[in-house]
Protein backbone atom coordinates (compact mmCIF):
# COMPACT_ATOMS: atom_id res chain seq x y z
CA UNK A 1 0.00 0.00 0.00
CA UNK A 2 1.13 3.88 -0.63
CA UNK A 3 -0.42 6.45 0.93
CA UNK A 4 0.35 9.80 -0.33
CA UNK A 5 0.06 12.28 2.44
CA UNK A 6 0.99 11.46 6.13
CA UNK A 7 -1.41 14.05 7.92
CA UNK A 8 -3.93 12.51 10.21
CA UNK A 9 -6.00 10.18 7.42
CA UNK A 10 -2.94 8.69 6.11
CA UNK A 11 -1.85 8.12 9.74
CA UNK A 12 -5.08 6.74 11.15
CA UNK A 13 -5.18 4.98 7.40
CA UNK A 14 -1.78 3.58 7.75
CA UNK A 15 -2.41 2.32 11.32
CA UNK A 16 -5.98 0.47 10.49
CA UNK A 17 -4.41 -1.48 7.56
CA UNK A 18 -1.06 -2.60 8.99
CA UNK A 19 -3.58 -3.58 12.22
CA UNK A 20 -6.32 -5.10 10.20
CA UNK A 21 -4.97 -6.59 6.76
CA UNK A 22 -1.97 -8.38 5.91
CA UNK A 23 0.29 -5.89 3.97
CA UNK A 24 3.05 -3.39 3.97
CA UNK A 25 2.84 0.17 3.86
CA UNK A 26 4.65 3.14 2.99
CA UNK A 27 3.28 6.76 3.51
CA UNK A 28 4.77 9.91 1.91
CA UNK A 29 4.59 13.13 3.85
CA UNK A 30 6.12 15.83 2.01
CA UNK A 31 6.62 18.17 4.80
CA UNK A 32 10.37 17.58 6.92
CA UNK A 33 8.26 16.00 9.63
CA UNK A 34 4.91 14.52 11.08
CA UNK A 35 2.80 17.52 12.04
CA UNK A 36 -0.71 18.84 12.41
CA UNK A 37 -3.04 21.20 10.12
CA UNK A 38 -5.39 23.36 11.44
CA UNK A 39 -8.29 22.04 13.30
CA UNK A 40 -10.53 23.03 16.05
CA UNK A 41 -9.47 19.14 17.28
CA UNK A 42 -13.26 18.33 19.14
CA UNK A 43 -13.64 14.48 18.45
CA UNK A 44 -16.59 12.13 20.17
CA UNK A 45 -15.53 9.46 22.40
CA UNK A 46 -17.38 7.29 20.32
CA UNK A 47 -14.80 8.19 17.23
CA UNK A 48 -11.66 7.71 19.70
CA UNK A 49 -13.14 4.05 20.82
CA UNK A 50 -14.07 3.13 17.37
CA UNK A 51 -10.63 4.05 16.54
CA UNK A 52 -9.03 0.93 17.86
CA UNK A 53 -5.37 0.62 16.06
CA UNK A 54 -3.80 3.06 18.48
CA UNK A 55 -4.04 4.00 21.80
CA UNK A 56 -4.95 7.70 21.54
CA UNK A 57 -5.67 8.04 25.15
CA UNK A 58 -2.37 10.05 26.20
CA UNK A 59 -3.47 12.65 23.47
CA UNK A 60 -6.49 13.66 25.28
CA UNK A 61 -6.02 17.38 25.58
CA UNK A 62 -9.38 17.98 27.93
CA UNK A 63 -12.93 15.98 28.57
CA UNK A 64 -16.21 17.35 28.30
CA UNK A 65 -19.82 15.22 29.16
CA UNK A 66 -22.10 17.95 26.97
CA UNK A 67 -21.57 19.68 23.68
CA UNK A 68 -23.70 23.16 23.55
CA UNK A 69 -25.11 24.02 20.20
CA UNK A 70 -26.64 27.61 20.50
CA UNK A 71 -29.34 28.72 17.87
CA UNK A 72 -30.26 32.33 17.12
CA UNK A 73 -33.57 33.26 19.33
CA UNK A 74 -31.80 31.87 22.30
CA UNK A 75 -32.10 28.41 21.98
CA UNK A 76 -29.66 25.90 22.91
CA UNK A 77 -29.25 22.53 21.95
CA UNK A 78 -27.39 20.46 24.74
CA UNK A 79 -25.88 17.03 23.47
CA UNK A 80 -25.41 15.01 26.35
CA UNK A 81 -22.56 12.83 24.40
CA UNK A 82 -19.14 12.68 26.07
CA UNK A 83 -15.96 14.29 23.71
CA UNK A 84 -12.91 15.34 23.89
CA UNK A 85 -10.31 17.61 22.57
CA UNK A 86 -6.72 16.25 21.23
CA UNK A 87 -3.70 17.33 21.56
CA UNK A 88 -3.29 16.72 17.48
CA UNK A 89 0.52 18.18 17.19
CA UNK A 90 1.71 15.37 19.44
CA UNK A 91 -0.87 12.76 18.01
CA UNK A 92 -0.24 12.76 14.64
CA UNK A 93 3.71 12.29 15.03
CA UNK A 94 3.12 9.65 17.61
CA UNK A 95 1.12 7.89 15.09
CA UNK A 96 3.41 8.51 12.33
CA UNK A 97 6.64 6.97 14.92
CA UNK A 98 3.95 4.13 15.71
CA UNK A 99 3.26 3.57 12.21
CA UNK A 100 7.12 2.83 11.53
CA UNK A 101 7.45 0.68 15.03
CA UNK A 102 4.60 -1.56 13.86
CA UNK A 103 6.95 -2.31 10.42
CA UNK A 104 5.87 0.47 8.15
CA UNK A 105 7.60 3.03 6.39
CA UNK A 106 6.80 7.18 7.09
CA UNK A 107 8.50 8.99 4.46
CA UNK A 108 9.20 12.96 5.19
CA UNK A 109 9.84 15.27 2.92
CA UNK A 110 8.77 13.80 -0.42
CA UNK A 111 5.97 15.56 -1.89
CA UNK A 112 4.35 13.34 -4.38
CA UNK A 113 2.51 14.38 -7.93
CA UNK A 114 -0.13 13.28 -9.83
CA UNK A 115 2.32 11.39 -12.37
CA UNK A 116 4.26 9.75 -9.56
CA UNK A 117 0.55 8.52 -8.19
CA UNK A 118 0.10 7.01 -11.60
CA UNK A 119 3.12 5.38 -11.27
CA UNK A 120 2.21 3.91 -7.68
CA UNK A 121 -1.24 2.56 -9.12
CA UNK A 122 0.99 0.70 -11.41
CA UNK A 123 3.46 -0.80 -8.94
CA UNK A 124 0.91 -1.17 -5.45
CA UNK A 125 -1.83 -3.06 -4.96
CA UNK A 126 -3.74 0.45 -3.50
CA UNK A 127 -3.30 3.88 -3.36
CA UNK A 128 -4.44 5.27 -0.63
CA UNK A 129 -4.93 9.24 -1.42
CA UNK A 130 -4.45 11.09 2.01
CA UNK A 131 -2.84 14.61 0.88
CA UNK A 132 -5.78 16.97 2.22
CA UNK A 133 -7.88 19.33 0.60
CA UNK A 134 -5.79 20.61 -2.42
CA UNK A 135 -4.88 16.47 -3.19
CA UNK A 136 -2.88 15.48 -5.99
CA UNK A 137 -4.49 12.37 -5.88
CA UNK A 138 -7.84 13.90 -6.85
CA UNK A 139 -6.44 14.69 -10.07
CA UNK A 140 -5.71 11.21 -10.41
CA UNK A 141 -9.11 10.03 -9.62
CA UNK A 142 -10.98 12.87 -10.79
CA UNK A 143 -14.17 14.54 -9.67
CA UNK A 144 -13.99 17.30 -7.06
CA UNK A 145 -14.92 18.43 -4.06
CA UNK A 146 -16.35 21.88 -2.21
CA UNK A 147 -14.15 23.82 -0.18
CA UNK A 148 -14.61 26.02 2.62
CA UNK A 149 -12.06 28.09 4.94
CA UNK A 150 -11.72 27.56 8.77
CA UNK A 151 -9.99 30.30 10.81
CA UNK A 152 -9.55 29.95 14.21
CA UNK A 153 -7.25 31.59 17.22
CA UNK A 154 -5.49 29.91 19.68
CA UNK A 155 -6.05 31.74 22.80
CA UNK A 156 -4.83 31.40 26.05
CA UNK A 157 -6.79 29.88 28.84
CA UNK A 158 -8.09 33.08 30.77
CA UNK A 159 -11.59 34.17 31.96
CA UNK A 160 -14.71 32.43 30.77
CA UNK A 161 -13.84 28.57 30.16
CA UNK A 162 -16.68 27.10 29.22
CA UNK A 163 -17.69 23.52 30.60
CA UNK A 164 -19.04 21.95 27.61
CA UNK A 165 -17.88 22.37 23.59
CA UNK A 166 -19.45 25.69 22.41
CA UNK A 167 -21.15 26.34 18.85
CA UNK A 168 -22.79 29.29 17.87
CA UNK A 169 -25.38 29.12 14.65
CA UNK A 170 -24.98 32.71 14.16
CA UNK A 171 -25.07 34.84 10.58
CA UNK A 172 -23.12 37.55 12.76
CA UNK A 173 -20.14 35.73 12.97
CA UNK A 174 -20.22 33.07 10.42
CA UNK A 175 -22.61 31.85 6.97
CA UNK A 176 -22.62 28.89 9.31
CA UNK A 177 -21.19 28.83 12.62
CA UNK A 178 -18.40 29.79 15.13
CA UNK A 179 -17.10 27.42 18.13
CA UNK A 180 -15.35 27.92 21.40
CA UNK A 181 -13.35 24.51 22.42
CA UNK A 182 -11.18 24.67 25.44
CA UNK A 183 -8.14 22.26 25.06
CA UNK A 184 -5.78 22.38 28.26
CA UNK A 185 -4.17 25.27 28.62
CA UNK A 186 -5.53 27.05 26.24
CA UNK A 187 -9.03 27.62 23.85
CA UNK A 188 -9.46 26.78 20.11
CA UNK A 189 -11.81 29.64 18.81
CA UNK A 190 -12.79 29.90 15.12
CA UNK A 191 -15.38 29.96 12.64
CA UNK A 192 -16.15 29.05 9.37
CA UNK A 193 -15.34 31.74 6.96
CA UNK A 194 -17.83 33.69 4.20
CA UNK A 195 -14.09 34.52 1.93
CA UNK A 196 -15.30 38.48 2.44
CA UNK A 197 -12.54 39.58 3.75
CA UNK A 198 -13.92 40.91 7.02
CA UNK A 199 -13.91 37.12 8.91
CA UNK A 200 -11.10 37.92 11.21
CA UNK A 201 -13.09 41.23 12.46
CA UNK A 202 -16.55 38.94 13.05
CA UNK A 203 -13.85 36.43 14.99
CA UNK A 204 -12.80 39.29 16.70
CA UNK A 205 -15.71 40.35 17.56
CA UNK A 206 -17.51 36.64 18.46
CA UNK A 207 -14.63 36.61 20.87
CA UNK A 208 -15.85 39.71 22.71
CA UNK A 209 -19.93 39.14 22.39
CA UNK A 210 -18.55 35.24 23.97
CA UNK A 211 -16.68 36.63 26.58
CA UNK A 212 -13.36 34.91 25.03
CA UNK A 213 -10.48 37.54 26.59
CA UNK A 214 -7.43 35.31 26.35
CA UNK A 215 -4.58 36.40 24.90
CA UNK A 216 -4.65 35.46 21.43
CA UNK A 217 -1.41 33.05 20.99
CA UNK A 218 -1.73 31.97 16.94
CA UNK A 219 -4.11 32.60 14.05
CA UNK A 220 -4.40 30.16 11.28
CA UNK A 221 -6.88 29.55 8.85
CA UNK A 222 -6.86 26.40 6.16
CA UNK A 223 -9.74 24.96 4.13
CA UNK A 224 -11.66 22.00 4.76
CA UNK A 225 -13.07 19.86 1.93
CA UNK A 226 -16.34 17.89 1.84
CA UNK A 227 -18.97 16.85 -0.70
CA UNK A 228 -16.52 14.91 -2.32
CA UNK A 229 -18.23 13.40 -5.65
CA UNK A 230 -15.60 10.09 -6.80
CA UNK A 231 -13.81 8.92 -3.94
CA UNK A 232 -12.33 6.03 -6.23
CA UNK A 233 -10.33 5.47 -9.96
CA UNK A 234 -9.48 1.58 -10.26
CA UNK A 235 -6.84 0.88 -7.34
CA UNK A 236 -6.64 4.70 -6.38
CA UNK A 237 -8.89 5.34 -3.53
CA UNK A 238 -9.34 8.68 -1.27
CA UNK A 239 -10.05 9.30 2.54
CA UNK A 240 -10.02 12.49 4.64
CA UNK A 241 -10.21 15.69 3.38
CA UNK A 242 -8.95 14.67 -0.35
CA UNK A 243 -12.01 12.70 -0.58
CA UNK A 244 -14.18 16.05 0.56
CA UNK A 245 -15.42 13.56 3.24
CA UNK A 246 -15.75 16.05 6.34
CA UNK A 247 -18.99 16.31 7.47
CA UNK A 248 -20.65 19.02 5.09
CA UNK A 249 -23.31 20.50 8.87
CA UNK A 250 -20.29 20.63 11.53
CA UNK A 251 -17.13 20.22 9.32
CA UNK A 252 -15.49 17.65 11.85
CA UNK A 253 -13.00 15.65 9.44
CA UNK A 254 -11.39 13.24 11.74
CA UNK A 255 -14.63 10.89 12.35
CA UNK A 256 -14.87 10.02 8.62
CA UNK A 257 -11.37 9.34 8.31
CA UNK A 258 -11.61 6.55 11.31
CA UNK A 259 -15.12 5.18 9.28
CA UNK A 260 -13.65 5.43 5.72
CA UNK A 261 -10.30 3.76 7.26
CA UNK A 262 -12.19 0.76 8.46
CA UNK A 263 -14.45 0.44 5.70
CA UNK A 264 -11.12 0.56 3.66
CA UNK A 265 -9.67 -1.93 5.68
CA UNK A 266 -12.52 -4.06 5.19
CA UNK A 267 -12.52 -3.85 1.70
CA UNK A 268 -9.22 -5.30 1.50
CA UNK A 269 -9.89 -8.26 3.95
CA UNK A 270 -12.32 -9.37 1.36
CA UNK A 271 -10.51 -9.24 -1.35
CA UNK A 272 -12.94 -6.28 -2.52
CA UNK A 273 -10.86 -2.71 -3.36
CA UNK A 274 -13.31 -1.76 -5.93
CA UNK A 275 -16.34 -1.36 -3.44
CA UNK A 276 -14.57 1.20 -1.25
CA UNK A 277 -16.38 3.90 -3.05
CA UNK A 278 -19.93 2.97 -3.20
CA UNK A 279 -19.64 1.24 0.61
CA UNK A 280 -18.15 4.76 1.82
CA UNK A 281 -21.09 6.32 -0.40
CA UNK A 282 -23.88 4.01 1.82
CA UNK A 283 -22.72 4.75 5.31
CA UNK A 284 -24.00 7.38 7.70
CA UNK A 285 -20.61 9.71 6.95
CA UNK A 286 -22.76 10.20 3.11
CA UNK A 287 -25.67 10.94 4.41
CA UNK A 288 -28.26 12.20 1.72
CA UNK A 289 -29.49 14.67 4.35
CA UNK A 290 -26.85 16.78 4.41
CA UNK A 291 -26.79 18.55 0.72
CA UNK A 292 -30.33 19.76 1.48
CA UNK A 293 -29.56 20.31 5.39
CA UNK A 294 -26.53 22.52 4.56
CA UNK A 295 -28.42 24.68 1.64
CA UNK A 296 -31.25 25.70 4.19
CA UNK A 297 -28.64 26.32 7.35
CA UNK A 298 -26.95 28.95 4.50
CA UNK A 299 -30.01 29.99 3.69
CA UNK A 300 -32.09 30.93 6.73
CA UNK A 301 -31.28 34.44 8.39
CA UNK A 302 -31.19 34.53 12.23
CA UNK A 303 -34.72 35.81 12.27
CA UNK A 304 -35.51 32.51 10.04
CA UNK A 305 -34.09 30.16 12.92
CA UNK A 306 -35.65 32.51 15.92
CA UNK A 307 -39.25 31.88 14.68
CA UNK A 308 -38.38 27.94 13.36
CA UNK A 309 -37.41 27.58 16.91
CA UNK A 310 -40.04 29.82 18.12
CA UNK A 311 -42.04 26.59 20.18
CA UNK A 312 -38.48 25.00 21.32
CA UNK A 313 -37.98 25.40 24.42
CA UNK A 314 -35.05 27.69 26.45
CA UNK A 315 -32.70 24.27 26.16
CA UNK A 316 -33.06 21.02 24.68
CA UNK A 317 -31.28 18.38 25.64
CA UNK A 318 -30.23 15.75 22.53
CA UNK A 319 -29.53 12.05 24.26
CA UNK A 320 -28.05 9.89 22.10
CA UNK A 321 -30.55 6.88 22.05
CA UNK A 322 -33.56 8.78 22.43
CA UNK A 323 -35.43 10.40 19.53
CA UNK A 324 -35.14 14.89 19.85
CA UNK A 325 -37.68 14.95 17.32
CA UNK A 326 -40.41 12.72 19.16
CA UNK A 327 -39.51 13.95 22.13
CA UNK A 328 -40.59 16.75 20.99
CA UNK A 329 -43.12 16.09 18.43
CA UNK A 330 -45.89 18.42 19.39
CA UNK A 331 -43.79 21.73 19.00
CA UNK A 332 -42.06 20.23 16.12
CA UNK A 333 -46.02 19.56 14.47
CA UNK A 334 -46.47 23.51 15.29
CA UNK A 335 -43.33 24.57 14.22
CA UNK A 336 -44.09 22.74 10.36
CA UNK A 337 -47.68 23.66 10.60
CA UNK A 338 -46.34 27.55 10.82
CA UNK A 339 -43.83 27.22 7.98
CA UNK A 340 -45.33 24.52 5.68
CA UNK A 341 -42.88 25.91 2.95
CA UNK A 342 -40.01 24.87 5.28
CA UNK A 343 -40.92 21.56 6.15
CA UNK A 344 -39.21 19.60 4.14
CA UNK A 345 -35.78 21.52 5.13
CA UNK A 346 -37.00 21.59 8.84
CA UNK A 347 -36.58 17.49 8.71
CA UNK A 348 -33.67 17.99 6.62
CA UNK A 349 -31.71 19.63 9.24
CA UNK A 350 -33.14 17.72 12.14
CA UNK A 351 -32.23 14.10 10.64
CA UNK A 352 -28.77 15.53 9.09
CA UNK A 353 -27.74 17.18 12.75
CA UNK A 354 -28.51 13.85 14.63
CA UNK A 355 -26.22 11.49 11.67
CA UNK A 356 -23.79 14.25 12.16
CA UNK A 357 -23.96 13.96 15.97
CA UNK A 358 -23.36 10.44 16.01
CA UNK A 359 -20.96 10.18 12.91
CA UNK A 360 -19.48 13.57 12.54
CA UNK A 361 -16.82 14.49 15.74
C1 LIG B 1 -10.40 25.51 11.34
C2 LIG B 1 -10.71 24.06 11.29
C3 LIG B 1 -11.32 23.44 12.39
C4 LIG B 1 -11.60 22.07 12.34
N1 LIG B 1 -12.12 21.48 13.46
C5 LIG B 1 -12.33 20.15 13.47
C6 LIG B 1 -12.78 19.50 14.65
O1 LIG B 1 -12.95 20.14 15.71
N2 LIG B 1 -12.99 18.16 14.61
C7 LIG B 1 -12.77 17.42 13.49
O2 LIG B 1 -13.00 16.20 13.50
N3 LIG B 1 -12.34 18.01 12.36
C8 LIG B 1 -12.09 19.34 12.32
N4 LIG B 1 -11.60 19.94 11.19
C9 LIG B 1 -11.35 19.10 10.01
C10 LIG B 1 -10.09 18.26 10.20
O3 LIG B 1 -9.05 19.07 10.69
C11 LIG B 1 -9.69 17.67 8.84
O4 LIG B 1 -10.80 16.97 8.32
C12 LIG B 1 -8.54 16.72 8.97
O5 LIG B 1 -7.41 17.31 9.59
C13 LIG B 1 -8.15 16.28 7.56
O6 LIG B 1 -7.03 15.47 7.63
P1 LIG B 1 -6.33 14.99 6.29
O7 LIG B 1 -5.20 14.15 6.74
O8 LIG B 1 -7.35 14.45 5.36
O9 LIG B 1 -5.79 16.32 5.60
P2 LIG B 1 -4.65 17.32 6.07
O10 LIG B 1 -4.75 17.57 7.53
O11 LIG B 1 -4.68 18.47 5.13
O12 LIG B 1 -3.30 16.50 5.83
C14 LIG B 1 -2.79 16.25 4.56
C15 LIG B 1 -1.34 15.84 4.70
O13 LIG B 1 -0.84 15.50 3.42
C16 LIG B 1 0.38 16.19 3.18
N5 LIG B 1 0.43 16.40 1.72
C17 LIG B 1 -0.34 17.22 0.98
N6 LIG B 1 -0.04 17.11 -0.33
C18 LIG B 1 0.94 16.18 -0.41
C19 LIG B 1 1.65 15.62 -1.51
N7 LIG B 1 1.41 16.01 -2.76
N8 LIG B 1 2.59 14.69 -1.25
C20 LIG B 1 2.85 14.28 0.02
N9 LIG B 1 2.20 14.79 1.09
C21 LIG B 1 1.24 15.71 0.88
C22 LIG B 1 0.26 17.46 4.00
O14 LIG B 1 1.54 18.01 4.30
C23 LIG B 1 -0.47 16.96 5.23
O15 LIG B 1 0.41 16.44 6.20
C24 LIG B 1 -11.30 21.31 11.19
C25 LIG B 1 -10.69 21.92 10.09
C26 LIG B 1 -10.39 23.28 10.14
C27 LIG B 1 -9.69 23.90 8.98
Amino acid sequence: MRIVGGGFAGVVTALTLLDRVDCRVTVYEREAAAHTTLCGEGLSADTLRAFRAFDSTPYIAETFEQASWFFPGDVEFRIHQRGHTMAREAWIPAMAAEVARRGGVYRTGVKVSAEQVREMAREADVVVGADGPGSATRKVVGGNHETMLGIQYRVAREGRVPERLEFYTDKTYSPEYAWVFPRGGMMNVGLLASGDGRDWERLDRFMKDKDVTGKVLKREAYPIGFFGTKLQEGNVVLVGDAAGLTNPITKGGMSAVVYAADILARCLRDGRVEDYAARVAAHPISHPSFAPALAAIRRWTNDDFAGLLRYAPPVVDVVPGQSTERRHALRLAASLLRHPTEARDILHVAKAMGVARAYSW
